[in-house]
């Protein structure tokens, strides 16, 4: 990402007499139209409105004044203006940006802002029950009064009075949880005018974090990087640092100084993690540290939570949202910092909707917004370290665990010499390892990056290989549930009784394993051992999920079998031994990242082996023992692992030396999706710093049920890569059957 290309200096918003301004509205559109503002109505720039757009009215954001020639007859006027603090001119022109850089529709980026419909309006009350000022003084008295008074109520009502007695009023189905009664009973009480009806309105989430509470007591590496931070924050200027340091460093602990520090300057804070609705034990900390839970930002909120939230941060009152990589776009007041932890993680790019990287955009944010930005990682990216090396970024490094944990022992399980019997998949040297580890009480992790039973089956008779029929996929098998699915689209059926192709009965086989297999294979090896998998397809339940992450920690389980889902910021005091099933799994294929990523994932995954104390040990098995993946982690060498990729992708005119922009043409006819991209590939830039290549197959020619091609183009960074696909594509004449979907900087080339 550059930051050449960033904006003219700020204009403070003023309101303005001009009576027709430009709109943008929460739809597909490409720039915000214009619409007269009638002299009853006030508005400014970054107003929340009501606009006609068709036959409906929606909601809008001011955009500034309009020098648009609008005939009379066309014009519309602004319907209504909602009561909120006008959106930040910072967090406009990050709107803009967004959609510029990424090449998608304004009004659809100002979609991710306006994320909570509702929040508009102002809060609805719902209705609240507490003791009458009559009661609260009997209650308060001893004697014959009181004494006659609750003698004549059922003990049900005398709960329901108990539970009121600290003045607070409380919904119905609450006050019956405490009481042990049904909401009947507490209604009854008011029909009776032994309660008092009110409104309750919920209250924004994070009001007063106690920044004033004393953090632990900093080692001398923890402080000075704490202390550049608070620095930072105090500058009032954009500021990129890196965190750098292993799992356990003390990470957190310096980022909460820096959260404090830009509270105490009563600004906002944001912080981004991978994992959001996981991260329990994450959230039991920052109570700890600021009296009182962040507000949380993520796709498994509940309707009224997400308006409440949506509504506090954008007035203000919420001081500290913790989310996933969509609170980037909530409308904040007073952004003062914001935090990525895990910056390196794949799961900060979204893939649909408007394509973008929210650490990318993040940068982009506080640099708009005059602030610091934190990126943290034990592993991170060669997009930022190499911001690091050329001084754009801060490196502020810890360099020990803390407390001195010494790091893993790391064993490499060459997959060649030291086989396991057939059809299994766990080499002696890591069973062994297994079994001591039983033996002396302690926790291990078997990692395998594969949901389910089987990625593939086959027919032992004819050789057919059961396959999606919408997408380039082999079906997966889950025996659990007793069906095949497809991990790409959804699709599942039953697993059949006869091969579709040969119709012989009970010839399939399963090839390779997934967690359920290599639960079996632990089982038949260790039948005592208390085996759990834990696997992403549980994340649609996070409560489960949750309980099941508390039951790890407290060790009621001995081996647990995890997928990547295992990795992310867990902390399991007990767990000190660490097998990765396939090593390589990651390095298939043709990702220009699969090293990297490899190696963030693996070295993340070992991080979890010994954190508390008992020295971890980690066995990988590999067929490529002499892959510089597999060096790098044994060795503990990161940073020539970093150095060694950077001169590759430097050599080979990659990122982050190059900018790249994927295009992938998709459509369910396939004829019209080899025009299309044919056409395209004709018309493609070639020339000074600019390449393209393609058009080709994508790796997944077949996605829910779509033909798909790809071309890559390449550009130094310094040219306008947008500007030149804009005018490529948006000359080409595309059907509308087809779509052609533009992915800046992409992270996935499936
Ligand atoms: P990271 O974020 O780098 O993985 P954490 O901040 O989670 O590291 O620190 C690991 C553990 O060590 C935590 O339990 C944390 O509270 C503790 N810890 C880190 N630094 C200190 C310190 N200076 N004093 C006391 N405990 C610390
Ligand atoms: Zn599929």
């Amino acid at each position: 990402m550059s930051q050449s290309t960033l904006f003219a200096e700020d204009k403070t918003p003023q309101a303005s007499t001009a009576r027709l301004k430009k709109v943008l509205v929460p739809y597909p559109v490409d720039k915000a139209y214009s619409y007269g503002v009638p002299t009853d109505i006030e508005v400014e720039d970054g107003d929340y409105v009501t606009v006609p757009l068709g036959n409906r009215e929606v909601p809008g954001v001011v955009w500034g004044d309009s020098d648009e020639d609008v005939p009379p007859k066309k014009l519309k006027d602004v319907i209504a203006r909602y009561d909120l603090p006008p959106m930040s001119l910072a967090h406009r022109k990050f709107i803009d940006w967004t959609a510029h850089y990424n090449m998608a529709p304004k009004g659809f980026v100002m979609k991710m802002a306006l994320s909570a419909p509702g929040a508009l309006e102002p809060p609805k009350p719902v209705t609240g029950y507490c003791l009458p000022t009559w009661v609260m003084n009997l209650m308060a008295e001893e004697g014959t009064e009181k004494d006659k008074f609750l003698k004549n109520l059922s003990p049900q009502r005398r709960k329901v009075l108990d539970a009121l007695q600290d003045g607070m009023p409380k919904r119905a189905a609450e006050i019956a949880d405490m009481a042990g009664c049904t909401p009947s009973v507490v209604k009854g009480m008011a029909d009776k005018e032994l309660l008092e009806v009110t409104h309750i309105y919920s209250a924004a989430p994070c009001r007063a974090p106690q920044w004033e509470k004393q953090g632990v007591q900093l080692s001398e590496a923890q402080e000075a990087a704490a202390d550049t931070m608070k620095e930072f924050v105090r500058d009032g200027q954009f500021h990129a640092a890196l965190l750098d340091g292993v799992t356990g460093a003390g990470k957190t602990e310096v980022y909460f100084e820096a959260i404090a520090e830009a509270l105490k300057n009563n600004k906002q804070v944001l912080l981004l993690l991978p994992e959001i609705a996981l991260s329990n034990a994450f959230l039991e900390r920052f109570k700890k540290r600021f009296g009182c839970a962040p507000a949380l930002w993520h796709s498994h909120l509940a309707t009224g939570q997400r308006k409440t939230t949506w509504r506090g941060v954008a007035e203000g009152e919420t001081k500290v949202v913790v989310g996933a990589r969509s609170a980037l776009y909530l409308p904040y007041q007073d952004l003062g910092l914001i935090i990525i932890d895990e910056e390196h993680d794949p799961a900060y790019k979204q893939e649909d909707g408007v394509i973008y990287h929210a650490r990318d955009m993040a940068i982009v944010r506080a640099h708009i917004g005059k602030f610091p930005i934190l990126l943290v990682s034990a592993t991170p990216s060669l997009e930022t370290i190499s911001n690091c090396w050329s001084g754009r970024y801060a490196h502020l490094h810890l360099p020990d665990r803390h407390g001195g944990a010494r790091l893993p022992d790391m064993h490499i399980v060459d997959m060649k010499a030291d086989k396991p019997d057939r059809q299994h998949f766990i080499a002696p040297p890591l069973v062994e390892a297994l079994e001591a580890n039983l033996e002396a009480g302690e926790q291990s992790l078997l990692f395998l990056n594969r949901r389910g039973y089987a990625p593939l089956t086959i027919c032992r008779t004819c050789g057919h290989r059961m396959a999606c029929p919408r997408c380039t996929a082999w079906l997966v098998e889950h025996k659990k549930r007793n069906r095949l699915e497809c991990h790409h689209c959804g699709y599942f059926h039953q697993v059949p009784k006869t091969c579709p192709e040969c119709d012989d009965v009970e010839s399939f086989a399963a090839c390779g394993p997934g967690v359920e297999r290599i639960m079996e294979e632990v089982t038949a090896l260790l039948p005592d051992a208390r085996s759990i998998i834990l696997a992403s397809d549980m994340n649609d339940d996070p409560e489960q999920l949750k309980a099941l992450l508390a039951d790890i920690r407290a060790h009621k389980y001995d081996i647990v079998i995890g997928t990547q889902i295992i990795a992310k910021g867990h902390h399991f005091p007990k767990l000190t031994l660490v097998g990765v099933i396939d090593a390589d799994l990651g390095l298939q294929g043709g990702d220009l990242r699969a090293a990297e990523r490899t190696y963030q994932l693996l070295h993340q995954v070992a991080g979890r082996a010994g954190r508390e104390g008992l020295p971890g040990r980690v066995y990988l098995q590999t067929f490529y023992p002499e892959n510089k993946v597999m060096l790098a982690l044994a060795g503990h060498e990161r940073d020539t692992f970093l150095d060694v990729e950077a001169h590759e992708r430097e050599m080979a005119h990659m990122p982050p030396y190059s900018r790249l922009a994927g295009i992938i043409v998709s459509g369910k006819d396939e004829r019209q999706v080899l025009d299309v991209s044919k056409m395209l590939g004709q018309s493609a830039p070639h020339g000074e710093g600019i390449i393209t290549l393609g058009p080709a197959d994508a790796p997944f020619y077949r996605l829910r049920g779509n033909y798909r091609r790809r071309l890559l183009v390449r550009a130094d960074k310094k040219l306008d890569v947008q500007k030149t696909l804009a005018h490529w594509i948006g000359n080409a004449k595309i059907p509308s059957t087809v779509r052609v979907y533009i992915d800046i900087d992409p992270q996935s080339f499936f």
